[in-house]
């Protein structure tokens, strides 16, 4: 065991504040990695409020898009070695034995370890996510991250990246499709470049209309600002595939109307609070709706190589992890370009 210098919460109304916390030694199979930037996702500020309803366990250590850089292996590692940039999502262990272990679909494994606030079975208490200097993870669950990508801007494909890529993977966006992409955020931004990267005719669908020229520049065709009910209506019964990136209360039938006959709405926001469907909004047109959790380790590095050879990233504000509970403010007024990643040299200081 050794000590590590992180930011955690103590309580759902409890600012993130500086503290130590404890990583296990390098096991046979671990990788034990050097943190270089950890972005910032919507699911750590529900995890650290307490959101979600699940009894979030305090203290709390957030931070599942993590990029760094190996320091140490143990004697039966073969997939890394010390130097290598490597990337961990959500996911740091799972029991590789059932259905959807096998399947490559880690993230539906009923004895999978999150990266933050599962039960630790090595150390007691819970796990301990990214926003920290150091992290010690199973080889398995540890992703190469491509040379020419920029690490800070790479780690929120570990979460924002891999949660777009899978489902549009599942349901087969391809060129020729007319892919919708609501809510132009972390997740929201990584799914306009993916399904561009897919050659699909991309429509964003914002609340906020001073992203227009941004959602063009990523790789949108079309901005439909959702709350204007003309521009929403021009776009019925148009859509193959539609990705709900939402992180809050919003009208879903609104998005449903606009699928075409056996198109399908997956939702990857998780937004607290239940949304209300019609059912005629899906018995019209034999649409469907679906819920997609990130993605398999496999498919993670997948899109990792993806990434690679086309260039893709995130738009990042790198941040110091000193303007954290700052960043959580802005996450929840929709401001950010269009995804902090925290600079762990800045734990330093602390
Ligand atoms: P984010 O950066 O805060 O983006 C969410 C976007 O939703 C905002 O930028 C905004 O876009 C839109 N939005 C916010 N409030 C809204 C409202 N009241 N009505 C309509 N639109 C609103 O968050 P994120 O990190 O991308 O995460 C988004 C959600 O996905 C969160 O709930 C998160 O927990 C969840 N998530 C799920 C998975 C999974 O595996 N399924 C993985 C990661 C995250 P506009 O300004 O463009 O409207
Ligand atoms: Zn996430």
């Amino acid at each position: 065991m050794y000590n590590a210098k992180a930011y955690s919460a103590d309580s759902a109304a409890s600012p993130l504040a500086p503290t130590t916390i404890a990583r296990r030694d390098v096991g046979e199979r671990d990788v034990q990695i050097e943190i270089l930037y950890c972005g910032v996702c919507h699911s750590d500020l529900h995890m650290v409020r307490n959101e979600w309803g699940g009894g979030t366990p305090y203290p709390i250590v957030p931070g599942h898009e993590i990029v760094g850089r190996v320091t140490k292996i143990g004697s039966a590692v073969t997939k890394h070695k010390v130097g290598d940039v490597v990337g961990v999502g959500c996911m740091v262990d799972s029991d590789r034995t059932c259905p959807d272990c096998r399947a490559g679909l880690e993230q539906f494994c009923p004895n999978k370890v999150l990266t933050y606030a599962s039960p630790d079975k090595q150390l007691g208490g819970f796990t301990y996510g990214g926003y920290s200097e150091s992290v010690v993870v199973d080889e398995h669950f540890v992703v190469r991250v491509p040379s020419n990508l920029t690490p800070a801007a790479a780690a929120p494909l570990l979460c924002a990246g891999i949660t777009t890529w899978s489902p549009m993977r599942h349901w087969g966006v391809a060129k020729g499709m007319k892919v919708g992409v609501v809510g132009l955020g972390g997740l929201g931004h990584m799914g306009v470049k993916l399904a561009h990267g897919f050659g699909a005719h991309v429509v964003v669908f914002t609340t906020s209309p001073k992203k227009k020229d941004d959602a063009l520049s990523l790789g949108a065709d079309e901005v439909v600002v959702s709350k204007n009910a003309d521009e929403m209506q021009k776009q019925a019964g148009s859509f193959d595939f539609i990705l709900d990136t939402v992180a809050a209360d919003h009208d879903i039938n609104a998005y449903l109307d606009l699928l075409r006959r056996d198109g399908n709405l997956t939702l990857v926001g998780a937004p607290p609070k239940p949304l209300a469907v019609a059912a005629f909004a899906l018995i019209l047109g034999r649409r469907s709706l679906s819920g997609s959790s990130i993605g398999g380790i496999a498919e993670t590095q997948e899109m990792l190589d993806f990434c690679g050879k086309h260039d893709i990233t995130a738009d990042v504000e790198i941040i110091p992890i000193q303007k954290i509970n700052e960043a959580y403010e802005r996450l929840l007024s929709s401001n950010v370009k269009y995804r902090f990643s925290i600079d762990m040299a800045s734990l330093e200081s602390e």
